[in-house]
């Protein structure tokens, strides 16, 4: 089967293409890039006007399923992914089960196929029960298909598992991916430790738990010889760690979320829930340097940790409201209209940190269109604007501190193997 996608706006960074291209696609394989191809019989997608970018790849996504389905379940995930232009996403290990044994990650992958829209590439644990104590079944899970392991929703706080799980996963060449949280610096914390839990009188979370964790991890890792991936960077101070780890060779790569490229601090005042996140929001400078660690290289990607909860466990005080934030569906779009649009970062730059780079820390052959790849692409509509409404999202999770902002850059047409997952 044939599909021409003609007149659209090609932006991809993995093959340095930024212009009018079209794409012939071939059983699902992208086989010619050009300029201009003349249709010879096959179907014709005509992208006039829209904006053809690479399938999305979301590093960081908790799909709750199993164990916590009333948050999310791997179909309603995979479908907010396909709206927001996202082709591949990743299964965060903690659900209960916690995925960290071979049943549980197949057990996910079956979940996947029957949702049968995006890819999605399971992430084991680090530890069993994600307990810190002893190593998770980290070669079986291997086998299973996992692309990386990680114990987040919390660090590994024991510095001599760490340096086994890194020597361990060197054999497979698997990425290790840390939350950064020194445990007891954070323990009780609710918000940056500043202003606004000053403000708020709320306990604090410190800069301190995020470097103190990250210093030990860049010389263990250097030690090993094993990579590190640093989820989630908050901080000014550990992008210029890893800016400095990676001119020393460590093999340490890094990412950040669209919710601290965006908002500081001042987003939780008035108890806000939905702006209660791990790591939390922090100062105007941080954000700052989170902007310049993306243009300069020290942070390779950009990943949601998307985190759905249910409207009553947000509703609560803040003290009991869960950390997190849903963002698979107002990523791409927040990012064009705030950073792109506003100059910031070039439009170039954002595609190749959310395909090509995500895709490569995960060793997966995707977030490119090149001839050869998979034919995962979106079209983006560059005109559209939208206020972006937390309940129509697909995900079960609404808790958005985005509910009102005004986006244009909306995902109109996702594919993935040159199928239609999701069309606006
Ligand atoms: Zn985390
Ligand atoms: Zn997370």
């Amino acid at each position: 089967m044939e599909l021409l996608i003609r007149g659209g706006t090609l932006v991809d960074p993995s093959q340095g293409l930024h212009g009018q291209y079209d794409l012939l696609i071939r059983d699902g394989v992208v086989v010619k890039v050009a300029e201009s191809l003349a249709p010879s019989g096959e179907k014709v997608l005509e992208a006039a006007g829209k904006t053809i970018l690479p399938g999305l790849v979301d590093l960081h996504t908790h799909l709750r399923e199993p164990g916590f389905e009333e948050k999310e379940t791997v179909e309603s995930a995979c479908r907010a992914a396909a709206t927001g232009g996202f082709t591949s996403i990743t299964a965060m290990p903690n659900t209960d089960p916690v995925m960290d044994d071979g049943r549980t990650v197949e057990y996910v992958r079956l979940l996947s196929c029957r949702a049968g829209g995006v890819r999605v590439w399971p992430v084991g644990a680090v530890s069993k029960g994600l307990a810190g104590r002893e190593l998770a079944e980290i070669g079986l899970m291997y086998r299973s298909g996992i692309r990386a392991v990680t114990d987040d929703g919390r660090g590994v706080s024991c510095a001599r598992l760490l340096k086994n799980a890194l020597l361990y996963c060197r054999q497979f060449e698997l990425p290790l991916f840390e939350h950064c949280e020194e445990e007891a610096l954070a323990a009780g914390g609710q918000v940056h430790d500043g202003v606004a839990a000053l403000r708020l009188g709320l306990p604090g979370l410190p800069a301190s738990a995020e470097t103190v964790m990250l210093a030990r991890d860049l010389l263990l890792a250097a030690e090993t010889g094993g990579r590190v991936h640093i989820m989630h960077l908050s901080t000014a101070r550990a992008v210029e760690m890893i800016r400095q780890a990676k001119a020393e060779g460590v093999r340490v790569t890094a990412e950040v979320t669209p919710h601290h490229l965006l908002l500081t601090e001042d987003a939780v005042l008035g108890f806000n829930t939905y702006a209660k996140v791990k790591p939390p929001l922090r100062t105007a400078a941080d954000m700052q340097a989170l902007r310049q660690g993306l243009l300069d290289g020290a942070i390779d990607a950009i990943a949601t940790d998307h985190a759905p909860h249910t409207e009553a466990e947000k509703a609560g005080d803040f003290l009991s409201s869960p950390f997190g934030i849903a963002g698979l569906e107002t990523a791409f779009p927040l990012l064009y209209t705030y950073l792109v649009r506003t100059g910031v970062i070039p439009l170039d730059l954002l595609v190749g940190k959310m395909s090509r780079t995500p895709a490569a820390i995960l060793g997966i052959p995707h977030g490119s269109l090149a001839p050869g790849f998979a034919a995962d692409l979106v079209l983006i509509d560059t005109e559209q604007e939208l206020t972006i409404d937390r309940r129509r999202f697909l995900s079960r999770g609404k808790n958005s501190p985005f509910h009102g902002w005004q986006v244009t850059g909306l995902p109109v047409l996702t594919m993935v193997s040159g199928k239609v997952v999701w069309m606006s």
